[in-house]
């Protein structure tokens, strides 16, 4: 009975949800045989915790069931969505952030950079038209997350990401999570990585002022590139294939993303978050 108030977030309004939620997860991450509840100084029996841990689990699952229902409802190509079920959000999550782990919107994952809303994900994927054959290019690691989804896509994924701090933990993230066909790298002079081209995609998770001419020049002949283009507060999604001697672009909506920055994107300085 201790967990019933806990795992009856659903009936209650938004905010407390996301109360209870916080609640349920402080339970979760303590760890031992026996519970400490570290200001009180008192410890509970392992019985109690598991408890606790259930409940944190089910209101995580709950959400989770939820997300993809609705996805379910707005993507098409399910081997999006399916491939995107495989993959634990919560693991690409920050620890303070993980009760919104299955939540419709971006996350804050440190140095003013962001995992990306679900739902954008999925659409930029579905987009992308990820083939099991495709070498992929993913510019922005950030968290891994998107990166680890393509990796269940495709057949080889690089990764760009130019901030060494979130590099090096979404390789890890990724290796723990048994992704082999991923490969994390830091961005170097030219937007990109042109020397692992040509890709059959290209998916950019940070917004460019205008079509970068690099990328363009790192797809396939048939490759698809999603990209969000516009101002540093707003962008239009937006898709470019490569023909055999042009390129054909269209636009998906608007959307908003954190600026890309470098040569033939946004320059540093103005990009610093407000
Ligand atoms: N795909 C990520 C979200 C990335 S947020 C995820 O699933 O978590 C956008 C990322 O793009 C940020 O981490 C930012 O540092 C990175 N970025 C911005 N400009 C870049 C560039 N020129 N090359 C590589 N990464 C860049």
């Amino acid at each position: 009975m201790g967990c019933a108030p806990a795992s009856q977030p659903a009936r209650a309004g938004a905010g407390l949800l996301y109360h209870q939620r916080a609640a349920a997860f402080n339970w979760l991450y303590v760890p031992g045989t026996c519970f400490q509840l570290g200001r009180l100084g008192l410890s509970i029996p392992n019985s109690i915790s598991l408890c606790y841990l259930g409940a944190g689990r089910e209101i995580l699952q709950e959400a989770r069931r939820l997300l993809f229902r609705r996805l379910r409802g707005e993507i098409r190509d399910t081997r999006v969505i399916e491939a995107m079920e495989r993959v634990p959000r919560e693991a690409f999550v920050p620890q303070d952030a993980q009760e919104y782990s299955y939540e419709d919107f971006p996350l804050s994952i440190g140095e003013g950079q962001t995992i990306s809303q679900p739902f954008m994900v999925a659409l930029m994927l579905e987009a992308l038209e990820v083939r099991r054959s495709d070498r992929i290019l993913e510019i922005g690691t950030g968290s891994g997350y998107q990166a680890a989804i393509l990796a269940e896509l495709a057949k080889e994924v690089i990764t760009v990401e130019r901030i060494e701090s979130l590099s090096g933990p979404a390789r890890e993230r990724l290796r723990a999570q048994g992704y082999g066909n991923v490969a994390v790298v830091m961005a170097g002079d030219a937007l990109g990585w042109p020397d692992g081209g040509p890709y059959d995609g290209i998916v950019v998770a940070a917004a460019a002022p205008a079509l970068p001419r690099t990328l363009k020049e790192q797809l396939a002949v048939g490759g698809r590139m999603v990209i969000p283009v516009g101002s540093r507060t707003s962008q239009e999604l937006m898709k470019v294939t490569r023909t055999a001697d042009s390129y054909s672009v269209r636009t998906l909506g608007a959307c908003r993303f954190v600026p890309l920055i470098g040569p033939g994107a946004w320059p540093e300085e103005r990009a610093a978050p407000s």
